[in-house]
């Protein structure tokens, strides 16, 4: 079948009851592994937001275009199945009768309000073809680096020159340790920079106003893992079995920054969903990805299920973001470290006389 079809999601019907029963199998599959791997790392309830229950059919494409145009118009949501229907008729030429200048333009041609509704309207419940539309919306946001970048810039100010000066001043002895750490990675064992890097996500919560995060190095038997963070009992667990962890320091701050970063990220989801983050809000967008990514039932794309998907979604870009301008920051400004802290050498006068 055709996916130039009027009916696009026809492309997805059961030819038989074989097929029938072997999508039935895999959808189940597909939901279980979804499942397992939100409550493992990132949700800790089953807790989704729904924007739309409209249960909306349609005879013909016209109408689905003109429900679809006018509720996208008036800025409300769709049902995620309609969401997905709009989209792929976009996708696959499914609207060039019926409005050619939008088909010409395709998604990139939509306000970023509306793909953001999209966006939204499609996470809102769990789907196997969820995957390649919320990628496509999300290649068309134009957020990419700029967008990721100015976010990460509370990681980046962290190691800046001016805050590791101040963090001299709150935690001398932890400045010190993580010092020595990075100049000498394999003089520390495993307690040990396991008690530097708690400090370090001590400091970087308080530094970010989010809820305090436990620390665990722990041995997985997959090199390739270097850590993970899990909302459900606010914890990063650091692999100690990777290179990273044995001796470059620098590589496991990344790691904690970015694990740490997923922590702002729900904070962020949260409150949006609270109501407490207006438009004018600086990380609005973000919020809004974020809780589409992390709070619904189809928004979120497990690693196991699909690893570009999961790479390239909000959530991760913008850890990768704020992991990488942070280890970046600290490298540059690794020197000052080890600089006696200003204020401490200044006399206080109040005690001089
Ligand atoms: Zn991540």
């Amino acid at each position: 079948m055709s996916l130039t079809s009027t009916n696009a999601t026809s492309a997805f019907e059961p030819k038989d009851e074989t097929e029938k029963r072997n999508n039935l199998i895999r959808k189940n599959m597909e939901c279980m592994l979804v499942r397992s791997w939100q409550q493992r790392m990132h949700l800790g309830s089953n807790d989704y937001t729904v924007f739309s229950y409209a249960t909306e059919s349609f005879d013909t494409i016209e109408e689905l275009y003109a429900h679809a145009t006018s509720q996208l118009e008036a800025g409300n949501h769709l049902s995620s199945a309609t969401a997905r229907r709009y989209l792929n008729n976009l996708m696959y030429e499914g609207f060039r009768e019926i409005d050619p200048e939008l088909q010409a333009k395709g998604i990139a041609g939509l306000s970023l309000d509306t793909k953001l509704i999209l966006y939204e309207s499609i996470a809102q419940e769990f789907h196997p073809q969820n995957l390649q539309y919320l990628m496509a919306l999300n290649d068309e946001m134009g957020l990419a680096r700029d967008f990721y970048a100015c976010e990460a810039e509370e990681s980046t100010s962290f190691f800046s020159m001016d805050n590791i000066e101040t963090l001299q001043n709150q935690y001398p002895n932890l400045i010190n340790s993580l010092d020595r750490l990075l100049k000498s990675p394999t003089s520390f064992n495993i307690e040990a920079k396991s008690n530097i890097f708690q400090q370090l996500v001590d400091a970087y919560c308080i530094y970010c106003e989010i809820p305090r995060l436990n620390v665990r190095c722990k041995f997985e038997e997959d090199e390739g893992l270097q850590g993970f963070y899990s909302a459900y009992d606010k914890s990063i667990t650091l692999n100690t079995n990777t290179d990273n962890f044995r001796r470059n320091p620098l590589g496991t701050i990344e790691t904690l920054i970015h694990e740490a970063r997923h922590s702002k990220q729900h904070a962020l989801a949260q409150a949006y969903r609270n109501g407490e983050i207006k438009e004018s809000h600086s990380s609005y967008i973000a919020a809004r990805l974020f809780h589409a990514s992390l709070m619904t039932a189809g928004g979120y794309i497990s690693p196991e299920f699909n690893y570009s998907g999961y790479r390239d979604q909000p959530a991760e870009m913008d850890a990768r973001a704020a992991g990488g301008a942070a280890a970046a920051a600290l490298k540059r400004n690794q020197k000052y470290l080890s600089a006696t802290p200003q204020r401490a050498m200044q006399p206080n006068l109040a005690f001089t006389f």
